[in-house]
């Protein structure tokens, strides 16, 4: 189990690094035709911004044949905001970002972002649009600087300043003698897994995409790397979707939409207020 996502994440760096100009001008004409679509038609209401960016719809899908891991599954991510999804350990949580990347496609159902079935998309073009951020983060190597840029080598200073302020850690780099030329590695500073964790957040984001993934430490977190975690989270659904697999009772008190998992079904959607009154499954999972 542990050789799969492992795989995964260098087959997702190779494709950012094959493929970061060509996404950055994908995103550019997407957002060019957006603007001219609103353009043309001031004042009216346009129909696909209304359109949640992910779908899945009814999708079933298993490692192996006969034994389903995701049963059913349907949920929607609109194109701002936080949706939190939990479940117990096994409930399926990171099968549902290894479809949402496609890593892996349905057996039954369908993953839909914006609108199109994923299957229709090519994967460099379709993972363009994704960013992802893993649980553990690694120790990293080089500077500051190169760690954020690598995925996105043609950002400038104020895309910087901006990735670095939505992950909060415009303090910490203020607080390094060489800033972002600090080196990062072992050499250098010793980063905690939460600071790791907002720079490899920082670096997703300066890729611009539409889909953040965000799966939460569930090891302890003191209380400045919570603080800085939750208030990047809430900064960072301002400018796209994010979509987190939460595991601290903060993200998902402050959800806009809670997907419960379990078993592989969807066993409640709401706000943590609402499923904590109506959800016996939710009220079990959460120790708030
Ligand atoms: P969660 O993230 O909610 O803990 P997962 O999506 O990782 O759940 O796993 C759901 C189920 O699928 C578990 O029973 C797990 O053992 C199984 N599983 C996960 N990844 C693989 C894999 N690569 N091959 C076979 N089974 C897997
Ligand atoms: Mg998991």
């Amino acid at each position: 189990y542990l050789v799969e996502p492992i795989g995964a994440v260098f087959q997702a760096v190779s494709n950012v690094q094959q493929g970061s100009g060509a996404l950055r001008r994908i995103t550019e004409v997407l957002e060019l035709e957006g603007e001219s679509e609103t353009g043309r038609v001031p004042g009216t209401a346009v129909a696909p911004a209304g359109r949640p960016l992910l779908q899945f719809r009814d999708v079933w899908f298993g490692y192996q044949p006969h034994r389903p891991v995701l049963r059913g599954a349907t949920f929607d991510v609109p194109r701002r905001g936080h949706v939190a999804l939990v479940g117990l350990s096994g409930a399926g949580k990171s099968t549902v970002f290894a479809l949402t990347e496609r890593f892996y496609d349905p057996d039954r159902g369908h993953v839909l972002f914006d609108g199109q079935d994923v299957r229709e998309v090519q994967r460099h073009a379709h993972r363009a649009r994704i960013g992802l951020v893993e649980q553990h983060c690694p120790v990293l190597h080089g500077t500051l600087r190169e760690n954020l840029m690598y995925a996105a080598p043609d950002a400038d200073e104020s895309e910087l300043r901006r990735a670095l302020e939505l992950a909060q850690l415009t303090e910490l780099v203020a607080q390094l003698p060489r800033g972002l030329d600090t080196d990062a590695g072992e050499q250098g500073i010793a980063l905690s897994g939460g600071e790791r964790q907002r720079i490899a957040i920082a670096r997703a984001l300066l890729a611009r995409p539409q889909l953040l993934l965000l799966d939460e430490p569930t090891a302890h977190l003191d209380a400045v790397n919570e603080a800085a975690l939750r208030h990047s989270i809430r900064e960072t659904a301002k400018e796209c979707a994010l979509f987190v697999i939460a595991h601290r009772v903060s993200t998902v008190r402050e959800a806009d939409v809670i997907v419960v998992l379990d078993g592989g079904r969807v066993v409640a959607t709401g706000r943590h207020g609402e499923l904590l009154a109506e959800s016996a499954r939710y009220r079990a999972l959460s120790p708030g």
